[in-house]
C-alpha cells in the first residue's frame, strides 16, 4: 500500500454522471483531464491505473452502463490545491463544451490519505442496492477526510463508490479508444472481420469483446458517445497488443486502460430470500413454486418459494429460456439477477444466471392391477380403475407416483450479447485473483493528437 510521505500525499479522486445520453462520457472526461494536466507532470505519480467503476445496472438514473470513475495518485504537498482547481476548471469546460444538461448531475469526490471504512459500504450498497441521498449525507457527516469541490449531487455516489472499491477483490481491465471530437455521432468505422480474428487469437485473455456464436461485435457502444471502441481482458498488456493488431478505418484521438470490476459478479451477492427488494442485485437460493408460464414473446415466468410473492423472469433474448421452461415444481435451484418491480407491486427478479441443484422428476402413472399385474385404465375422475385384461376394478387404488431427485449442479448464463458489464462470463470461471493498486509498469495511455 502507497502511503503519504512528508513530500507527498495519496490522493483518490472520484468522478460520475458526466455525460448525457448524446453527449461526453466521465470516461471520456477523465482520459481528456489525464492527457492535459496528469501526463508528464512531475507533481504527480499514478499509483493505480485509472479504475473504472460499474455500479448497480439496475439503477434508473444511469445513462449507459452505470459507470463511475476512481483515479488514485500520489501528489507533491503544495500541488495539491492547483490540482483540484484545475480539476473542477476542466470539468466545468467539458460540461459546457459537450453540452452534459442539468438534468446530469455531476459527482467530484477527494479523499486524502486512508480511505474511510464507510466508503468501501457505500461501494456495496451502490452495485448492490438504491443508495438514498440521505445516505449520502449520514456517511459525509461520520467521514472528515473527503472534500467536495463541486458540493453534493447525486453523481457524488458514484464517485465516492468508486473510490471505496476494495483491494483484495477480483478485477479485469478494460482499454478504451476515443474518437475524435469530429467523428462523434458518425457512423463507427472499424473493420469487424479484423476484430473477429484478433479476438479469436487472443481469446484465453479476453472477454465479451465478440459474440462468436452470434457473429455480432459487442465492443463499440451504440449512438454518439465518444468511445470508438473497448476491449475487455484479463491482461492489460495483451489489450495493448489486440488494439494494435485491430484495422482501424478511422484515426482515434487516443486510448487508456483502466483496472475494473468488470465480468467478476460483483453485484451478485448471496441474499436471504426475505431480503429481495427492488433494485436489489443478487442470488437468492429457493426452489420453484410454480410451474414455468410462458408469455407473450416467449419470455418465460415461474413463481420461487418466498415471502412476499416473487416471481422469477427469463427473457426471450437472454437464451435462459429453453432451461427456464423445463423447471419442475420444487426443484432447487440459485437464481440471480436483479429486482423490478411490476406494476402490480410484485417484485420480479430479471435472471442473469440460473444455477440448477437438484431436480424434482415427478413420473405418474396408472397403478398396475394387484391380480394380474397388467397396468389398468381409468374410469374418470374419482371413478377409479379397471383391468382390461381380467376385469378387476377398484375406487380405493391410486396412481403410482415416481419421485426422483438429480443433483444436476448445472450453471446457465445469458447468451454473451445479453451480459451486463459486470456479468462473469464462462470463460473468467477458475481465473479469478485478488487484485490491489498496481503502479502500471507498460503502456496504459497512448494519445495521438
Ligand atoms: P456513462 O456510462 O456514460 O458514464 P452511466 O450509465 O454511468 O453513464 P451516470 O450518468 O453516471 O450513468 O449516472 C448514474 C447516476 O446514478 C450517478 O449520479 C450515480 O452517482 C448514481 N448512482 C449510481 N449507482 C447508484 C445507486 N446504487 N443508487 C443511487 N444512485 C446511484
Amino acid at each position: 500500500m502507497v502511503e503519504s510521505t512528508e513530500e507527498h500525499v495519496v490522493v483518490h479522486i472520484g468522478l460520475d454522471d458526466i455525460d448525457s445520453p448524446f453527449n461526453g462520457c466521465t470516461t471520456h472526461f477523465t482520459y481528456m483531464f489525464i492527457k492535459k494536466y496528469l501526463l508528464m507532470n512531475e507533481n504527480i505519480e499514478f499509483i493505480d491505473y485509472p479504475n473504472l467503476v460499474r455500479l448497480n445496472p439496475s439503477i434508473p438514473f444511469k445513462t449507459r452502463g452505470n459507470g463511475a470513475v476512481a483515479l488514485r495518485i500520489k501528489v507533491r504537498k503544495p500541488y495539491k490545491d492547483v490540482l483540484i482547481k484545475a480539476l473542477t476548471n476542466s470539468l466545468t469546460d467539458y460540461i459546457n463544451a459537450y453540452d452534459v444538461k442539468s438534468k446530469y448531475s455531476p459527482g467530484v469526490a477527494i479523499v486524502e490519505g486512508n480511505i474511510p471504512v464507510e466508503l468501501s459500504r457505500i461501494y456495496m450498497k451502490a452495485l448492490t442496492d438504491y443508495v438514498h441521498i440521505d445516505y449520502l449525507r449520514n456517511l459525509l457527516n461520520k467521514v472528515n477526510n473527503i472534500e467536495l469541490p463541486l458540493g453534493i449531487s447525486r453523481g457524488v455516489i458514484g464517485a465516492l463508490a468508486a473510490i471505496g472499491w476494495p483491494q483484495d477483490t477480483d478485477c479485469t481491465y478494460e482499454l478504451l479508444a476515443y474518437r475524435l471530437i469530429g467523428n462523434i455521432g458518425r457512423e463507427r468505422c472499424i473493420d469487424w472481420n479484423s476484430l473477429r480474428e484478433v479476438d479469436v487469437k487472443y481469446k484465453d485473455y479476453v472477454f465479451n469483446n465478440y459474440d462468436h456464436v452470434e457473429d455480432v461485435p459487442l465492443v463499440a457502444p451504440h449512438g454518439s458517445d465518444p468511445v470508438l471502441l473497448g476491449i475487455r481482458g484479463n491482461d492489460p498488456e495483451i489489450l495493448v497488443k489486440y488494439f494494435n493488431e485491430l484495422n482501424l478505418c478511422e484515426a482515434v484521438d487516443g486510448w487508456m486502460i483502466y483496472r475494473t470490476n468488470q465480468g467478476t459478479d460483483a453485484h451478485l451477492v448471496l441474499r436471504s430470500i426475505d431480503d429481495v427488494r427492488p433494485y436489489r442485485t443478487l442470488c437468492v437460493e429457493t426452489s420453484v413454486k410454480s410451474r414455468p408460464k410462458v408469455l407473450r414473446g416467449a419470455h418465460v415466468v415461474i413463481e420461487i418459494h418466498s415471502s412476499p410473492k416473487t416471481y422469477a423472469a427469463f427473457y426471450a433474448d437472454t437464451s435462459l429460456t429453453n432451461v427456464a421452461r423445463d423447471l419442475n415444481v420444487d426443484d432447487e435451484v440459485i437464481i440471480c439477477g436483479s429486482v423490478k418491480q411490476w406494476s402490480n407491486n410484485t417484485n420480479v427478479l430479471n435472471v442473469e444466471k440460473l444455477y440448477i441443484k437438484r431436480k424434482i422428476i415427478k413420473e405418474i402413472h396408472n397403478p398396475k392391477c394387484p391380480k394380474c399385474g397388467k397396468r389398468m385404465k381409468s374410469l374418470g375422475r374419482d371413478k377409479g380403475f379397471k383391468c382390461v385384461r381380467c376385469g378387476f376394478k377398484s375406487k380405493e387404488i391410486t396412481k403410482d407416483i415416481n419421485i426422483s431427485i438429480i443433483s444436476l449442479n448445472s450453471l446457465h448464463v445469458v447468451k454473451t450479447s445479453k451480459m451486463k458489464h459486470l456479468s462473469k462470463p464462462l470463460s473468467r470461471y477458475g481465473r479469478e485473483r485478488k487484485c490491489s493498486y498496481l503502479i502500471p509498469t507498460s503502456k496504459w495511455i497512448e494519445v495521438y493528437v
